[in-house]
């Protein structure tokens, strides 16, 4: 090991760290090997009323600087952070167990495309001008104040950024909470803004369960909740901050269709779904991982897909070429197990896969089921592990049909050579996030989030601003008031 990952202290609050270690105890697990790299504390009540109040003081303070001199803490951030991509990326490899393969291209490099996308549009925050005759209504563009991140584990860099960069870009300031299970990478986030220039208090990490999120859902000092995590999580979030008026953004699951006409190029449609399916060993929310295939090239589509499987790399995740990881947890490993047993249990054909490395870690095979039917469990519950199910159908409306029997919406792709096809079918998709003859880009510029049960609002692009400010607008009279009496 180059370093210790154990970091100065659990928590982030008002420009350093802060301990408490009468808060519960936090493992964290490499998932490569199962041993204990660090250990954090839960956040007490005291804590999270500390981080909240170094927050709400902050933000005051922030929402008077000039939009472009706060862009310039967001760039500069953005800069540090891609100087340090090797050190965070193996920060990351040890805390998720994603290869550094992996890590060294889609997590800092993604959270510093975010600070610096989200910098550069600050100065560009601008209210609108509206004449009206002689009178006229001006608008102003305003902050919300205190928001609230909740991680997943999947991308704790990523999520911690993508939240953060247009919150603060929009004047707000920002308590995260990472999930318990990868709770490293966001303090790291946060030494990066301090040094930057963030003012203490803009940016605070507070550790914990569940039951740290739900306190700061409720607490009145908060505006706005933005969530990455299960639709479950998600419904149980979105009731608490409803109850008080807050304003939300809910990236959830899904359980996204990939469609491959009988037209398609074959191998690029295998590498959509090797990437839909197998990147950061299948957990991705948007992932494809119905892999709807025309019955006319099914096996010929399955042949090439166990093929390329060969080019697997299993092992030590901070071995560059390794190129498949191990799952986050023990847990999700059992979780993903229990799947892949309901799968062969229910009739589906094991194509590839379906047993856990015998190594150290939580490795589960890439695993593939043919002849999946909707009604099986693998078809409609989301896995979040690296199990494809491939279903074959015969006509473009049966796979259109079958694709948006699901209470999620998240993602959806299509591949085929026939243009018209491409878009006709992308519409009539139930979907946020969509790809033709592609899968799972997510860049910066793209707006990213779902519609249905997988989710309300979006982050990044130009419309992530429109969730982390508000509108104020001036009614402006330029001559006499009239009134009835
Ligand atoms: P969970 O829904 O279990 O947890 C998400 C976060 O919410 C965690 O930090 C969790 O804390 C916290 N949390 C749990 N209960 C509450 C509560 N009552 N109030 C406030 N916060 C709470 O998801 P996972 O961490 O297991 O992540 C996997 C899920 O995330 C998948 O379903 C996946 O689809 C989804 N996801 C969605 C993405 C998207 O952008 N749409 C991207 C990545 C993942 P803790 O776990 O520490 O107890």
């Amino acid at each position: 090991m180059s370093y210790d990952p154990q970091p100065q202290a659990s928590h982030y609050i008002g420009g350093a760290y802060v301990e408490d270690s009468s808060g519960t105890e936090i493992p964290v697990i490499y998932p490569a090997t199962g041993e204990r790299i660090a250990t954090l504390h839960a956040a007490t009540p005291a804590i999270v009323d500390q981080a909240l109040a170094a927050a709400e003081a902050a933000q005051k303070v922030w929402a008077t600087w000039t939009p472009r001199a706060r862009g310039r803490v967001l760039t500069r951030a953005a800069q540090i952070m891609r100087e340090r991509n090797r050190e965070l990326s193996e920060l990351e490899t040890r805390d998720t167990g994603k290869p550094l393969q992996e890590t060294l291209v889609a997590d800092a490099t993604s959270g510093a495309d975010a600070l610096e996308y989200f910098g550069g549009l600050a100065a560009g925050l601008t209210g609108e001008h509206i004449q009206l005759g002689d009178d006229w209504v001006y608008t102003i563009r305003e902050p919300l104040g205190v928001c609230v991140g909740i991680g997943a584990w999947n991308y704790p860099t990523q999520i911690a950024c993508w939240k953060t960069a247009p919150a603060l870009a929009c004047g707000n300031a920002m308590v995260f909470k990472p999930s318990e299970t990868t709770p490293l990478s966001a303090l790291k986030v946060a030494e990066i803004l301090t040094e930057a220039g963030a003012p203490a208090g803009l940016f605070n990490v507070v550790q914990g369960m569940g039951e740290v999120g739900a306190a700061l859902v409720t607490d009145p000092r908060v505006a706005k909740v933005s969530l990455t995590g299960s639709a479950a999580t998600g419904k149980r979030v979105y009731a608490a901050a409803a109850a008080e008026m807050k304003h939300v953004t809910m990236e959830l699951g899904g359980k996204s269709p990939l469609i491959v006409f009988e037209d398609a190029e074959i191998d690029n449609a295998v590498s959509g779904a090797i990437n839909g399916n197998f990147y950061s060993s299948g957990q991705v929310c948007s992932n494809g991982t119905r892999v709807f295939v025309h019955r006319s090239i099914k096996e010929a589509f399955l042949e090439r897909l166990t093929e390329r499987l060969s080019g697997i790399v299993y092992g030590d995740p901070l071995d560059e070429a390794t190129n498949f990881g191990p799952m986050v947890s023990e847990r999700q490993m059992q979780i993903v197990q229990g799947f892949i047993e309901k799968g062969v249990a229910e009739g589906a054909r094991l194509v590839a896969g379906g047993k856990r490395l015998e190594r150290e870690g939580f490795f589960l095979e890439a695993t593939i089921f043919a002849d999946v039917t909707d009604d099986m469990t693998i078809a409609r519950e989301e896995i979040f592990g690296p199990v494809m199910s491939v279903l074959d159908f015969e006509t473009e409306d049966e796979a259109v049909t079958r694709a948006n029997a699901t209470e999620y919406g998240l993602s959806a792709g299509v591949f085929t050579r026939d243009i018209s096809r491409a878009h006709r079918v992308i519409r009539s998709l139930e979907a946020g996030s969509c790809f033709i003859n592609s899968y799972n880009d997510a860049p910066v510029e793209a707006p990213f989030g779902g519609v249905k049960a997988s989710g309300v609002g979006r982050e990044n692009a130009h419309a992530a601003l429109e969730h982390y400010s508000q509108l104020r607008s001036v009614y402006v009279r330029m001559g006499d008031v009239e009134a009835p009496f």
